[in-house]
């Protein structure tokens, strides 16, 4: 897991770089807004934690210049400000979390992994693999322009798969992200849960989207390069 720490004063970075990397995590680090969203836009990051008070580019606008271009990687906002407006501000502006200093490193780790585990998340209001598309909205389905009726459960597998279209998930991830934690392990429902989901997504269409990746799981349209 590639971990980017956007953050101006040295100790406090040093501190996050060196607990991060003793957890063994790959951690960049980046001394202020230009440089941070340089890397930010250059590398597929798992997670970004950025400061707030930054010289130059501030936080808040390096959060809205990233999310222009990539809306998926999740985001802790750190700030020795603990304002609501402020806190307000940096959700709208596309932060995942908040983090105020100080902190302690243990909860500064607890929540890096909170967000790891939810994994990135497409914020597009719609999602759109060839000609299916998701509405989420209006929480509506399409396929080459034709509705397509889905129980609230496949529909939120459908659109685990689809905010995440090019990757390879496994059963365990599409369990614990479309049913609850509380649910007991029984990975077949992904196998039945797929199935209707090609019977009324591909089964009247020669392009099939959804994909059996033998022995690791399903992938929603192109496999990403990796
Ligand atoms: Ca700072």
């Amino acid at each position: 897991m590639r971990v980017l720490v956007v953050e101006d004063e040295e100790k406090v970075s040093r501190f996050i770089v060196r607990g991060l990397t003793a957890e063994r995590f790959a951690v960049d680090a980046a001394p202020d807004g230009a440089s941070g969203l340089e890397l930010a836009t250059t590398y597929d990051y798992d997670v970004i934690i950025l400061d707030l008070l930054l010289p130059g580019i501030g936080g808040t606008e390096v959060l809205r210049r990233l999310r222009l271009t990539n809306t998926n990687v999740p985001v802790l906002v750190l700030t020795a400000r603990d304002a609501v407006a402020d806190k307000v501000e940096n959700f709208e502006a596309g932060a995942d979390d908040y983090l105020t200093k100080p902190f302690a490193f243990a909860e500064l780790l607890v929540r890096v992994k909170a967000l790891l585990r939810r994994g990135p998340v497409s914020r597009a209001s719609s999602l759109r693999v060839s000609d299916l598309e998701l509405d989420r909205l209006s929480q509506t389905v399409k396929r080459a322009g034709n509705r397509i009726d889905l129980t609230s459960k496949e529909y939120a597998l459908l659109e685990y798969l689809m905010a995440n279209a090019g990757r390879v998930l496994s059963r365990t991830m599409i369990v614990e992200h479309v049913w609850d934690q509380s649910f007991d392990g029984v990975t077949n429902i992904v196998d039945v849960y797929v199935r209707h989901l090609r019977n009324k997504v591909d089964e009247a269409h020669e392009q099939k989207l959804i994909r059996t990746v033998r022995g690791v799981g399903y992938c929603v349209g192109d496999r990403a390069e990796v």
